[in-house]
């Protein structure tokens, strides 16, 4: 099975993919992941990544689709995949319909997870994140058992770099720009799939098991 997951930044995209990956035993794939990966190592990659995201500017597409069919190229997508934060944008959309294509195969389908911007920079001021082993945490919503540290891997929690308020306004309007019609785009292509993700988080992740079957 092969899914895309739509959504604001902070509309719980992560959260919910992993708990696909988990159960359908799919890969999750999640760019702005693998960008901070890089950051964390230092990597050439990282460094031009960090001064787009910083910003909270999406990453050239010719960067980000490169290390996406990098990725999806390997042996464990065989069986599909969850994809969180790719695609960004329309060329990035084409570029992935065209590899799949290739391989004589289709996504199944786009999950909009639909929250609105007033309730995202709510959610993205609480959020904490684990950059060693890519678990999300809210101060209120999911809190660690203990207080600023991982409950996975026992490594300190993170406000990330580019959740500052100012850096989050920049990150909506490059979203309702660039990635939001993407909605139409997979709409248009029959496989869109709208859920609530104002909802408890167990309530999405029903609604989409209701759907992924
Ligand atoms: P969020 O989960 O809050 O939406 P991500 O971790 O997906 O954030 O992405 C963080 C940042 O990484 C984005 O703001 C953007 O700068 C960059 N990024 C991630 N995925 C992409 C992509 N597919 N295209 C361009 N930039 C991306
Ligand atoms: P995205 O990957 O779309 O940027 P995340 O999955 O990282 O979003 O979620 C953003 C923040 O909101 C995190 O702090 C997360 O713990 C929290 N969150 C996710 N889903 C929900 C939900 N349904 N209700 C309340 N808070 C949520
Ligand atoms: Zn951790």
């Amino acid at each position: 099975m092969k899914i895309i997951m739509l959504g604001a930044p902070g509309a719980g995209k992560g959260t919910q993919a992993k708990q696909i990956a988990a159960k359908y035993e799919i890969p999750h794939i999640s760019t702005g992941d693998i960008f901070r990966a890089n950051i964390k190592e230092g990597t050439a990659l990282g460094m031009e990544a960090k001064s787009y995201m910083d910003k909270g500017q999406l990453v050239p597409d010719e960067l980000t689709v490169k290390i996406l069919l990098d990725r999806v190229s390997k042996d464990d997508c065989k069986n599909g995949y969850v994809l969180d934060g790719f695609p960004r944008t329309i060329p990035q959309a084409d570029v992935l319909d065209k590899a799949v294509s290739e391989l004589n195969d289709k996504i199944d389908y786009a999950i909009n997870v639909d929250v609105k911007d007033d309730n995202i920079i709510r959610r993205m001021s609480g959020r904490r994140a684990c950059l060693n082993c890519g678990a999300t945490y809210h101060i209120v919503n999911v809190p660690p058992k203990k207080e600023g540290i991982c409950d996975t891997c026992g490594s300190e929690l993170v406000i990330r770099d580019d959740d500052k308020e100012e850096t989050v306004k920049a990150r909506l309007l490059a979203y309702h720009e660039q990635t939001q019609p993407l909605i139409d785009y997979y709409n248009n292509k029959g496989i869109l799939k709208e859920v609530d993700g104002t909802k408890d988080m167990n309530d999405v992740f029903a609604d989409i098991v209701n759907i992924l079957g």
